[in-house]
Order: structure tokens, then C-alpha cells, then sequence
């Protein structure tokens, strides 16, 4: 197992977590107020993660011009879907958001 796996798994990891300890306060309400708040910046952290993990295996073709988009965290979590592979994302070059297929970069060619 390489880092980028187990970003991506600990991420998973790291919402599911929060998810649950958030619903079984929500469930249990005489539970500690701890287990939500701990569950909500573990729920936090793994979307950050998510999204520097989509920020590295992930890069964007603009389908008007054709330029490459290198998405940021926050990008790659709120980019909506377009259908696809696509997603609705801001092209510096046609200044506005145009229909970016993703393309997944090679595991390799990836230098830390
Ligand atoms: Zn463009």
C-alpha cells in the first residue's frame, strides 16, 4: 500500500467515524456533547484530506480550451458534477466555468 492509499483510506476512514460518533450522540442525547464535536473535526479533517487526495489524483481538461486545471482542496470538494467524469469547474483561459473531465493521474509518475 502506497501514502496515496492510505490518504484516501484514512479519509474514508476518518468521515465514516465522525458519522457515526455524530449519530449516536444524535441518538443517545444524554451521551457526551465530546463524542459530537470530536465526530464533527473528524469528519472535518477526513474531508480535508478527501480533498487534497482528489487535489493529487486528479487533474482537470478543460473541454472548451483544453487547459489542465489543478484543482485545490476546497475546489475538489465543491466542483459540482456535470455529469460523467465531468465537473463544473472555473477556467482561468475562458474565464468562467466550463465542463472539465477529470483525468486521474498515474500512481507513478506522482513524485513526493
Ligand atoms: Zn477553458
Amino acid at each position: 500500500m502506497n501514502r496515496y492509499q492510505m490518504m484516501l483510506i484514512s479519509s474514508i476512514t476518518l468521515i465514516l467515524t465522525g458519522t457515526i460518533l455524530n449519530v449516536y450522540h444524535f441518538i443517545n442525547t444524554e451521551s457526551l456533547l465530546l463524542l459530537a464535536i470530536g465526530g464533527g473535526i473528524m469528519i472535518l479533517l477526513g474531508l480535508f484530506l478527501l480533498g487534497s487526495w482528489i487535489g493529487k489524483a486528479y487533474t482537470y481538461i478543460c473541454m472548451d480550451c483544453f487547459l489542465r486545471i489543478d484543482l485545490g482542496v476546497v475546489k475538489a470538494l465543491t466542483a459540482p458534477p456535470a455529469g460523467g467524469d465531468c465537473r463544473r469547474v472555473y477556467c482561468p483561459k475562458c474565464r468562467k466555468r466550463t465542463n472539465c473531465k477529470a483525468r486521474r493521474i498515474s500512481l507513478r509518475a506522482h513524485v513526493y
